[in-house]
């Protein structure tokens, strides 16, 4: 049948160019990252004549048709997937249009490049305010803790002004985007992105973006009068601003979060006490123990055999294995912070589960990347971790373990090869897990002294030092999420490609309806700076989705009994699926209903309730 012999070929290509891929981002030797280059940029050239090829994507559109009566859901899931990618490489279309189709792709791509290259830009001071705030001559961060209002203000209106060449380059993004779009037959290419997604339309978004705004006003309100009350205290010092006592700004949020924070949670002494208790492995252990709990499937050491790995610092092999001591797959954990390596936490599929013809599974190979240690220094397993990079391990964990669980016929659906919105849910959920108050006392546990347990008082601190702040945090990224899916939408994308108006205008616009009571200059350009807008293209809002999705799993299934053996099952079971059903049909299976937008936002707003008490403090 065709199209598993087209994902055969798939397979056999994957299991090369995802392994130079992650080789090229995490190798220690140079000369390895430089090979691995060439090599991916072959597959991505062997990728791309492939999917243009014209007679292979006919054969694969007729077999819809000719197959039919054999084909089940995942076939006919998987068999739209992959005529998809052909036609987003333009293969469909008359070759007048794929020229043009082949032109507006690689002006995204450069348009795109160019604009992120200029994101982490370093601003120049000039004398004047050098000397009038004390600041040296380059600023790199929109972040001051000063206390002088009007130094923060400074620092970050500065780094967020408004740029004319980024702006040119985020207006031939979204100009060739929107072209692209309209070629393939979308009314805007927020339309197209939201393809195979569980919200399903533009519409759809919109409402529950918005939705989230709505629906987290109150706590959002209630968490702002506790920042304002703070920022009165502090004006009490500071005579030029006095007159200001009773509103707040943009670049006011992250220093008064941050004094709240310090205030009100003696950190300091938390972390004093909890910090044997977080450390690389007792985090890694911790997380063996709940995936065992909940599936069955343990994580056990195994010792690197020599030339296995490019670095023994800072890395081990894990194996996942069932009651039984099957073999599901193997796990390679780099933590080690080294210059050469990529940035960013990362997990890389070198190898997906797959059904295979010989009625196998194909084994997973995972590989996660963490900066999270020193790998040369001989303690690096019990080296002091925060609460926040222990969240992190979870989440890439909870990547890995989609993988592992994964049991598709296909590999263009196994695993995390799932729209966005799904894959980020495996991962979000083990957030919950990880800040649950009696999960994390139960299965956190000092390396050396296995049956010491941490203290309730010390894990609530930290549980609530870390959710402080969420209404306003959800709020600000759902804004983020529309300002992401308007500059590609139908009204704004054509005004910002000719010129009728700009992104600064727009986000202006969008942050003030979001966040009516914070005051900021209408010329910061926060989106000049926003890497995302070129990876995720109209759908930086998945995360808030997944979060929204992983939330209510958690709620109906998880709160009252986190161990739950029946629900940890259930949602291995889901896990299997991969991407081989539409998000929906899976949330189902867990849910047992259809989350619509609506019940997502609804669980985005009660959390959010929930967090939003803080005690007002005096600073
Ligand atoms: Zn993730």
């Amino acid at each position: 049948m065709l199209r598993t012999i087209v994902d055969d070929i798939s397979n056999e290509i994957c299991k090369s160019a995802d392994l130079a891929e992650c080789v090229r981002q995490l190798h220690s030797d140079l000369e390895f990252r430089e090979a691995a280059e060439n090599v991916s940029r072959e597959f991505c050239e062997l990728v791309e004549s492939l999917n243009t090829n014209t007679a292979l994507y006919q054969k694969l559109k007729s077999s819809e048709i000719t197959e039919s009566s054999r084909l089940d859901d995942v076939d006919r899931r998987t068999l739209a997937l992959l005529l998809d990618d052909f036609e987003q490489s333009g293969v469909h279309l008359k070759d007048e249009q794929k020229a043009k189709f082949v032109q507006l792709s690689s002006e995204v791509f450069n348009s795109g490049a160019r604009f992120q290259e200029n994101c982490d830009r370093i601003v120049s001071v000039g004398k004047f305010d050098q000397a009038k705030y004390g600041l040296p001559s380059q600023i790199y961060s929109p972040v001051s803790n000063s206390v002088d209002q009007s130094k923060r203000k400074m620092v970050y209106n500065t780094f967020y002004r408004h740029d004319d060449q980024q702006e040119k380059y985020l207006q031939k993004l979204i100009s060739s985007r929107h072209q692209l779009a309209q070629l393939t037959g979308f009314e805007s290419f927020a339309h197209r992105a939201q393809r195979n997604s569980l919200l399903e339309d533009y519409d759809n978004v919109k409402t529950f973006l918005w939705g989230v705004v709505e629906k987290c006003r109150n706590s959002f309100e209630k968490e702002l009068a506790v920042l304002i009350d703070i920022s009165a205290q502090c004006n009490q010092y500071n005579i030029d601003s006095s007159k200001q006592a009773a509103t707040i700004a943009d670049h006011d949020l992250g220093f008064l979060m941050h004094l709240y924070r310090e205030k009100a949670y003696d950190i300091a002494k938390v972390s004093r006490e909890s910090s044997q208790f977080f450390t690389f492995s007792s985090i890694l252990n911790g997380f063996s123990t709940l995936s065992q709990r909940l599936y069955g499937v343990q994580l056990v050491e195994e010792p690197l055999v020599s030339g296995e790995m490019w670095n023994t610092a800072g890395v081990l092999k894990l194996k996942a294995v069932d009651e039984q001591m099957n073999e599901l797959g193997v796990i390679y954990v780099d933590v080690s912070i080294r210059p050469e390596k990529a940035v960013g936490d990362c997990h890389y599929t070198v190898r997906c589960s797959k059904y295979l013809s010989d009625a196998t599974w194909q084994m997973p190979i995972l590989v996660l990347s963490l900066g999270l240690v020193d790998g040369h220094s001989h303690m690096w397993r019990d080296s002091g971790i925060s609460f926040h990079s222990a969240e992190t391990m979870f989440h890439e964990l909870g990547h890995a373990m989609h993988s592992i669980l994964g049991r598709t016929k296909y590999q263009h659906v196994a695993g995390t090869r799932c729209p966005q919105d799904f894959s980020e849910i495996p991962s979000n959920l083990m957030e919950y897990f990880i800040s649950d108050l009696g999960v994390m006392t139960s299965i956190i546990r000092r390396s050396d002294r296995p049956s010491d347990q941490l203290s309730v008082e010390a894990a609530a601190t930290l549980l609530a030092s870390r959710h402080s702040f969420t209404a306003i945090e959800t709020v600000q990224q759902a804004a983020y999420g529309l300002y992401d899916l308007e500059v590609h939408g139908p009204i704004a994308a054509p005004q910002i490609a000719t010129g009728r108006m700009t992104t600064t205008e727009l986000f202006y616009d969008i942050m003030s309806k979001a966040m009516p009571h914070v005051q900021r200059s209408p010329d910061s350009a926060f989106q000049h700076r926003f890497h995302h807008t070129v990876q995720y293209g109209a759908k930086y809002y998945s995360y808030l989705v997944a979060r929204a999705s992983a939330c209510l799993i958690w709620q109906n299934r998880f709160l009252d009994e986190p161990f739950s053996r029946k629900w940890g099952d259930c949602w291995a079971e889901v896990q299997s699926h991969g991407g081989g059903h539409h998000p929906a049909v899976l949330l189902k299976k867990i849910l047992g209903f259809r989350p619509t937008e609506k019940e997502l936002t609804i669980a985005l707003s009660k959390e959010s309730q929930h967090l939003a008490n803080l005690d007002a403090i005096t600073v």
